[in-house]
């Protein structure tokens, strides 16, 4: 067990022997309220002692005490219809409610041990989700022709990709013992052997203790190297001249570098331990918590932690989770976040009523630990699968125009608020037609997403960068200013110009114009989208492949046209 599983276990320990302190006091509690009632009828009395037995019967299951749940759960039911009826209680059931309150009183007076010490197994499982880091990957280029291995490496570099060229395989054997998980992109051929390659990552992999992450680049397709390949561990098989847009979605793909946004998940209820119970085990996940115990409080904390799923206790004193739900549902920004209601409620109705609200599921209070993280995570993850439908283009997973334009809006009122700079960029791809003309749709596609990527790796993560149509795209730099921006747009200008485009067997570059808007020369979203419009067509204008300011008096040209 790691160190962290030991003190998860522990926490656990601690929290089920804080519940078994807290009996006593519940225990008197029922029996004076069950005192109250038997001198004189009230229903305000029955219905605290309803709900007092109720959250004994969640907290008890939740903490392995079966007993006392059993018993517990048996006279809720009873009062549970008391309560519908509102009819002081006739001879009958008072006696048989007099026989079980006093049963829960000596089972929760001298509690049998808990069940959860035999499953805590069930705790030992609980996967730690760790946060990836996002720094750059290192890859190893081995070929011997120096020359083309340092072309390719300088195409990966454009894209924030560490990479170290070998010539020589002995080189490269040392330093793939120092870093193993190092992505190697392999010649096949070397000069004294037509199969090199192949040969020396079939000893490195019977060396290494993970296998290595290997792709393939020859001069030559045939059945015999591409076998050979495979059978190394070859992930991918490129023939020589590379298609580097290619490469790079398969390196992107490899490298995976999207940091990992920790959910945030709300929990309402108003059992201190149960909440406790479930924010310890979600937290567990790696997931980050915040707890409300008065449902009167939620409102404050929603708006400030903005959660991607709410956990909500069905069954709370000062307001229904049905009703808690309807009131966040009428909040725009949380009309659509995933609400799970914790519940014991066996209340057929109430669970259909509560599920036709949207996005809800119910789970219940003492559900095993994995099985309620796997459950938190797939909600969350669905709901940003369906949001980023939404919101994604599907061509370059960048903002689409609708959701771009959205947070442009948002930024503006914020800079504005905040007095913090903020700069709006544009860019259009040139004489994209020809592209398309020349080399085909297919091509043109390729180009459009390699100019997506890598406005995304050159940016920082605070930017937001959107597919505005076609060819065209939008960038709003949130804490940036006029010059900054300029600076940024136009070494990404420079690097996307000198990117090497392959169709079949033609290589081409391609260059991209851009206008720039900032807020302390236009105040508003409407009109610094115009200016940055209309320094865009300034910047085709004046010959292309170049960045513009749009001011108010003046046009500044970053650097004219590209002799740099
Ligand atoms: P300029 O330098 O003035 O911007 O010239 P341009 O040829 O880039 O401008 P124009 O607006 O005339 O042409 C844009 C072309 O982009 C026309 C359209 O067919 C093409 N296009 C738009 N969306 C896509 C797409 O998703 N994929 C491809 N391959 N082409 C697209
Ligand atoms: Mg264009
Ligand atoms: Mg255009």
């Amino acid at each position: 067990m790691t160190n962290s599983e030991v003190e998860f276990q522990e926490k656990m320990r601690l929290l089920a022997a804080s519940f078994v302190e807290s009996l006593p006091e519940k225990t008197s509690k029922i029996e004076v309220m069950w005192k109250q009632l038997q001198a004189g009828w009230d229903v305000e009395i029955l219905q605290m002692l309803h709900r007092t037995i109720h959250g004994l019967a969640d907290s008890s299951k939740t903490f392995g005490y079966l007993e006392i749940s059993t018993v517990a759960r048996i006279l809720e039911q009873e009062l549970k219809d008391l309560v519908q009826k509102e009819d002081p209680i006739s001879e009958q059931p008072f006696t048989q409610i007099n026989e079980q309150v006093l049963a829960l009183l000596q089972v929760a007076t001298k509690p049998a041990p808990s069940h959860t010490q035999e499953s805590a197994s069930a705790f030992k499982n609980i996967s730690i989700v760790t946060q990836e880091s996002s720094g750059p990957k290192q890859i190893f280029v081995v070929d011997d022709d120096i020359e083309a291995a340092q072309e390719l490496a300088m195409q990966l570099c454009y894209y924030d990709y560490e990479v170290e060229v070998f010539s020589q395989l002995s080189e490269f054997r040392l330093a793939i013992k120092k870093t193993p998980d190092a992505i190697i992109l392999m010649d096949v051929e070397f000069p004294d052997d037509r199969l090199g390659g192949i040969k020396v990552m079939k000893e490195i992999q019977q060396e290494l203790s993970q296998s290595a992450q290997v792709i393939f680049i020859s001069a030559h397709d045939d059945l015999l190297s591409r076998l050979g390949a495979v059978r190394t561990g070859g992930i991918a098989y490129f023939t020589k001249p590379i298609n580097s847009a290619e490469l790079i979605e398969q390196l992107d793909s490899l490298s995976s570098s999207q940091p990992q946004v920790s959910f945030r998940v709300l929990i309402v209820g108003d059992d201190p331990a149960l909440l406790t119970y479930h924010s310890t085990v979600l937290e567990q996940a790696g997931m980050t918590i915040k707890t409300v115990l008065s449902p009167m409080d939620v409102m404050e904390t929603l708006l400030e932690f903005s959660p991607d799923l709410i956990l909500i206790d069905l069954y709370m004193s000062e307001c229904s989770g049905i009703e808690l739900t309807k009131v966040i549902r009428q909040l725009s920004n949380f009309v659509s976040t995933p609400i799970v209601y914790l519940s014991s409620e066996d209340d057929f109705n109430t669970q259909l009523e509560a599920s036709s609200l949207a996005g809800n599921d119910f789970l219940v209070k003492s559900i095993d630990p994995q099985k309620f993280i796997s459950a938190v995570t797939s909600h969350i993850q669905r709901d940003r699968l369906l949001r980023s439908f939404m919101e994604r283009d599907s061509l370059t997973g960048l903002f689409n125009h609708t959701s771009i334009t959205e947070q442009f809006d948002r930024e503006v009122v914020r800079s504005n608020r905040l007095n913090t700079p903020l700069s709006f960029a544009m860019v259009d791809i040139d004489s994209f037609k020809s592209i398309n003309d020349t080399y085909g749709h297919s091509a043109g596609d390729r180009v459009i997403k390699s100019l997506a990527k890598l406005l995304k790796q050159r940016l920082r993560e605070t930017d937001i960068v959107g597919r505005y149509g076609g060819e065209e795209f939008a960038v709003v730099m949130t804490d940036t200013d006029a010059s900054k921006a300029i600076k940024v747009m136009d070494q990404i200008r420079q690097v996307f110009s000198r990117l090497i485009h392959l169709n079949e067997d033609n290589e081409f570059s391609v260059s991209f114009s851009c206008g720039i808007a900032d807020i302390v020369h236009f105040s508003d979203t409407a009109s610094m989208a115009a200016a940055a419009d209309e320094a865009l067509y300034q910047a085709k204008q004046g010959g292309r492949n170049r960045v513009i300011l749009k001011e108010v008096a003046s046009n500044t040209c970053s650097n004219g046209s590209d002799n740099d």
